[in-house]
């Protein structure tokens, strides 16, 4: 494994050398580094689905100077260098920028992660009886070792819009005087049969339906009284009825908070790392940003990511081109076809995605020497993909070179690794569709252990030099 340290000088010998981040850290960076973690922790417990991401990252920016790019669309106001814009999509995806000092058309420097994590979402037609129970019917989202869910406790977040425009909001679990939800699993008494199967037959996707609640209604003659109270209880707290689930986007998600993890508080245990570690680290850097940059610096929260990005808040949209045209029409003279392509073609990009830590409780799914590990800094992944580097955006070396030139500069821990063996698996990112407009992109982000489990693990180490290579990486004037 290739691995560069804090301090450039030190890795100029004819070795490459393999160093865990804190023997390197200043005090200063160490100090940051709690800072960042401290704030990461506080937006993950906020932002547990992608709405709630946007909207809390939709509350930094506006606390930070940014305003609504919809503002300037609408009344022509030009942006000059140093402006500070957002703009939303669906509530859902989010492109925050700040304006350069060089033209777009000498392309943007961007960092994009997603907002979107695994997790079980209720389906449109839900709510049944069954055995005196009202029951949930779900549908997973996202790739979950399903038995992982089960027995633990979940919080429903999530909307329902009425035919009005009416949107109710509803967040059940997560504070400690909440109810919270849970999907039942078979004891190992009876599990005989259950024990037979592998792991991915176990637990059908059909079999993640939860028990919603166990009283009847006290009406003598009502058909289906454990549904109709379920019913009864939704219309008085929310105002909904069964037909309102139609026009719902109900999610449940692990309940509780971030919690530092390990003896030494050195790594976060979380719902949702996956890839808000990577999106409010590049949103935060953008926050952080005290300078006007060379080129115009775009950080992208996206959504659907988990399930390949397709739809309208998904990174296969135009929203990315759309917002790039609206900005490229408010910072120049006359707006051209010519010029867009140009600014997109000439942007650099960091897909900000995680990748997996090698575990040696696992050992043999990974190839040591080209897994990232904990502890060893943000990790720079040249390519993706599954098999023969299959439906990969494989970064060229020559960009792969100015990275290394602007982490080592800046005093960047980093690494390098690939998703496991090869042949053993495979991942993907945005890099592709961002790929496919000529700019230059690499994947760069945290490992994780557990990846898309409830709980995911990252080391704080890690997180931080995301937050610092994102941020050396948007500064950046190309020169060498
Ligand atoms: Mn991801
Ligand atoms: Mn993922």
């Amino acid at each position: 494994m290739k691995k560069t340290k804090n301090k450039p000088a030190k890795s100029a010998g004819l070795a490459a050398t393999v160093k865990n981040g804190y023997e390197t850290i200043s005090p200063t960076d160490l100090k940051r580094s709690d800072e960042i973690n401290r704030l990461y922790m506080d937006y993950l417990g906020k932002a547990k689905t992608e709405r709630e991401a946007h909207n809390e990252a939709v509350k930094l920016l506006e606390a930070a100077g940014f305003t609504d790019l919809a503002l300037n669309e609408k009344t022509g106001q030009k942006l000059a260098p140093g402006a500070k814009v957002y703009r939303s999509c669906e509530g859902k995806t989010l492109m925050a920028v700040v304006i350069g000092k060089k033209p777009l058309e000498a392309g943007m420097h961007i960092v994009g992660g997603h907002t979107d994590a695994p997790r079980i979402d209720i389906k449109q037609n839900p709510l049944y009886e069954n055995s005196e129970m009202a029951m949930l019917d779900t549908h997973y989202y996202g790739g979950i070792k399903k038995y992982q869910w089960l027995t633990i406790p979940l919080a429903l977040h999530g909307v329902f819009v009425k035919p009005d425009g009416k949107k109710i909001s509803l967040k059940i679990g997560e504070d400690p005087a909440d109810p919270v939800f849970c999907i039942t699993d078979l004891l190992p008494h009876l599990a005989a049969d259950q024990n037979k199967k592998s792991l991915a037959e176990a637990v059908p996707g059909e079999s993640l339906d939860l028990v919603c609640s166990s009283i009847p209604v006290a009406e003598k003659d009502r058909k289906e009284k454990f549904k109709y109270n379920a019913l009864k209880l939704l219309s008085r707290r929310y105002g909904v009825n069964e037909d309102d689930f139609l026009s719902a986007e109900l999610e449940l998600v692990p309940a509780g908070m971030p919690r530092e993890a390990g003896l030494d508080r050195s790594m976060i245990l979380a719902y949702g790392h996956d890839d808000r570690v990577c999106a409010y680290t590049a949103l935060k850097a953008l926050l952080d940003m005290k300078e006007v940059p060379a080129y115009t610096s775009a950080v992208l929260l996206c959504d659907k990511e988990e399930i390949g990005s397709m739809g309208a808040t998904g990174m296969a949209s135009n929203f990315f081109e759309n917002t790039s045209a609206e900005l490229l029409n408010l910072t120049s003279a006359a707006y051209s076809e010519l010029s867009l392509k140009r600014a997109l073609t000439n942007s650099w990009m960091l897909s900000a995605d995680v990748n997996a830590l090698f575990d040696p409780m696992f050992a043999a799914a990974f190839e040591k020497r080209n897994t990232p590990l904990l502890n060893h800094g943000v990790c720079v992944t040249k390519f993706t993909g599954s098999r023969g580097k299959s439906g990969s955006s494989d970064a060229s070396a020559e960009f792969m070179a100015h990275i290394r030139r602007i982490f080592d500069k800046a005093g960047v821990t980093w690494q390098t690794g690939e998703l496991g063996k090869v042949d053993q698996g495979g991942g993907g990112t945005i890099a592709h569709l961002m790929a496919r407009f000529g700019m230059k992109v690499v994947d760069c982000g945290v490992g994780l252990f557990s990846m898309h489990a409830p709980m995911e693990l990252a080391g704080k180490l890690d997180i931080y030099m995301a937050y610092k290579g994102y941020l050396a990486f948007m500064k950046d004037g190309r020169g060498r």
